[in-house]
This record gives structure tokens, C-alpha cells and sequence, in this order.
């Protein structure tokens, strides 16, 4: 037995409807495919059929090692879990469960791999959702961007193809709160961008739920910028900066001209303002304090609760 060059890393909650398409198009890639493949299913909890297909195809195909997680995580844990548990030598795959990022790309990712690259990550060109999710997507890359002490690139998802040094990397990356394609960009290396046109999920609704998706621009933002922190201290030096000068036209005007007592409206208004940047303040100390209150606890990311381990490879 042999370990497999590459694993292809796919998380699942909810994907009976997508599920069939996955594997046949799995199966289709890697029986044409020259590169000893294996795939790694990760099933993030699903209240569906998921699971029971998964078993199926695992216990009918030796390529197939499905990993059964003990309720939702979330898509970044499962996946880490899918990351932990994938033997490729060479590198993974790490794709979405609901085709939305073609399987058939891994030749050309591979041949990247080859001429040296870590990690070659894919870049949308065009994504095919709706227009207030594209939009929100736009913008949100664009703000990390600009605030990030990383250099994340735009448009990228976790679609990517990374070596074995960087998968082995980001399991050594103890953090709960987890940004993948953030932690990927920091690992550094040679890292390349793929250009793709981004499908349509073939079956079924999308599994992030809004509150999902902001959990997850949430931890990109206070993960990869010290912006929060600082723009509550910035603020606050401006605040310093301009009660100081209104303190100095205030007593000039006491001293040298009639004072009249004014400024009911603007009082209220300054008031009002920075009790809400004061709350603002303390919100964005919360997101630090609750961060380190989760890391400290050190738990353990993912619970696996049952494995079907490949048997072609080992
Ligand atoms: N997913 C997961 N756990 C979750 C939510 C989603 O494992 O709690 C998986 C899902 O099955 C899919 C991938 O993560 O394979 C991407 O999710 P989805 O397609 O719903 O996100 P979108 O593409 O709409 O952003
Ligand atoms: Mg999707």
C-alpha cells in the first residue's frame, strides 16, 4: 500500500441533494486522473442523508475516508478536521462539498504545485450568486484588505490546492477561531492565484447561514487587523484633539466677549454621539476578551465521532 500523492478535502452538512454529482464527479476525475488520489468527506453534522451516504460510498470504495463529526461545527472546523485527517503526500485539494468549485481543475493546480508553489489558491472571477451576496462579498474582501496585516488576496476563497508544509502548518495552528484562508496567507511561502469562473451550486440551498457568514467576516476582521483596536484609539485622540480646541474658543469667548449660553442641540448631539462610540468601544473590546475566554479553553477544535479510513492508501 502506498500513501496517495493528493487528497481532495470536501466538508458536507446537508449535501444528500448534491451528494450523488459529488462522488460521480469525483470518481470521473480520478479514474482519469495519473496522480494516486484520495478523497477525504468530512460530515459536519448533517440531519440529513449525508451520512448515510457518505458510509455507503466509503465502504464500497476503498479511495473514500469519510470522517463523522459529532454535531455542526461549522465549515472552517470541519474542513480543519478533513485538513487533520488527509494523508496526501504531495498536497490538498480542499474544494466545497456542493461543486461550486470544479474538481476537475486539480491537473492545472497540480502543475502549479509542481513549478514550486505552496499553495495555489483560486481566484472568482465571476461568482454566480445573487446581487446583494455579491455585493457583500465585494466589499467585505475589499475592507479586509485594506486593514489586513496580512496580505489576503481578493477574491479568494478556502478553494485551493496547498503542499504538504502548509497543511502540516495549519494543523499545527492551535487557534479556535479559525480564518483559513486568512492562516494560509500568513504561512507564506510561494503562493499563486488561479483564475475561475465560479458555478452555481448543483443542487440544494446554500448551508452558511447569514449568521455563519458574518461569524465568519467577523473572525477575518479581528483575526488579521489590529484596525478594531486601533480606531477605538484614534477615535478617542481625535475626540481629545477637538474638546481641546473647543475648550480654548470657549474661555476666549468668556473672557473677551458677551457669553450667551448656547449649543443646547450641539451638546446633545456630542453626547449622544459618544455614548454610542463609548458602547462601540467596549463591543469591540468584548469580540478581544471573548476570544481569549474561547481560546483559553482550550478545547479541542473538532469531535470526531466515528471514521471510515481509506483502504487503498495508507
Ligand atoms: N458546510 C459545512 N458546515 C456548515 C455549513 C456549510 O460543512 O455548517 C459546507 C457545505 O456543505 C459546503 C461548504 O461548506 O460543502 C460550503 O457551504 P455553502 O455552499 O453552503 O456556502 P456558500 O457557497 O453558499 O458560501
Ligand atoms: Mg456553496
Amino acid at each position: 500500500m502506498e500513501t496517495p500523492q493528493i487528497s481532495i478535502v470536501a466538508p458536507l452538512y446537508n449535501e444528500s441533494e448534491s451528494f450523488p454529482h459529488l462522488v460521480e464527479r469525483l470518481n470521473a476525475l480520478m479514474d482519469s486522473c495519473p496522480l494516486s488520489v484520495e478523497v477525504v468527506l468530512i460530515d459536519d453534522g448533517s440531519r440529513d442523508n449525508t451520512a448515510l451516504m457518505m458510509r455507503q460510498v466509503a465502504l464500497s470504495d476503498p479511495r473514500y475516508h469519510c470522517v463523522f463529526l459529532s454535531r455542526n461545527h461549522g465549515h472552517q472546523l470541519a474542513l480543519s478536521a478533513g485538513i487533520a485527517r488527509a494523508r496526501g503526500s504531495e498536497g490538498l485539494f480542499i474544494i466545497d462539498g456542493d461543486l461550486q468549485d470544479p474538481p476537475e481543475l486539480l491537473p492545472e493546480f497540480y502543475k502549479l504545485l509542481k513549478e514550486g508553489n505552496d499553495v495555489v489558491y483560486a481566484v472568482r472571477r465571476k461568482r454566480k450568486e445573487n446581487m446583494a451576496k455579491r455585493t457583500g462579498y465585494y466589499l467585505f474582501y475589499r475592507l479586509l484588505k485594506s486593514i489586513s496585516y496580512v496580505e489576503i488576496p481578493l477574491d479568494s476563497g478556502d478553494f485551493s490546492l496547498i503542499s504538504r508544509r502548509v497543511a502540516d502548518v495549519l494543523i499545527k495552528m492551535p487557534e479556535e477561531s479559525r480564518y483559513l484562508r486568512g492562516m494560509r496567507s500568513w504561512i507564506g511561502f510561494k503562493q499563486v492565484g488561479f483564475e475561475y469562473e465560479r458555478d452555481e451550486r448543483v443542487a440544494g440551498e446554500s448551508k452558511y447561514s447569514l449568521k455563519q457568514l458574518f461569524r465568519l467576516a467577523y473572525n477575518g476582521i479581528f483575526n488579521f487587523s489590529e484596525f478594531p483596536i486601533k480606531f477605538m484609539t484614534n477615535t478617542g485622540a481625535i475626540a481629545i484633539a477637538i474638546s481641546l480646541v473647543y475648550f480654548f474658543v470657549v474661555v476666549i469667548k468668556k473672557l473677551f466677549f458677551n457669553p450667551v449660553i448656547e449649543g443646547f442641540t450641539a451638546l446633545l448631539f456630542v453626547v449622544i454621539l459618544f455614548s454610542g462610540v463609548q458602547l462601540l468601544a467596549l463591543g469591540i473590546i468584548g469580540e478581544y476578551v471573548l476570544r481569549i475566554f474561547f481560546q483559553s479553553k482550550g478545547r479541542p477544535l473538532f469531535i470526531v465521532k466515528e471514521e471510515i479510513v481509506n483502504r487503498e492508501y495508507v
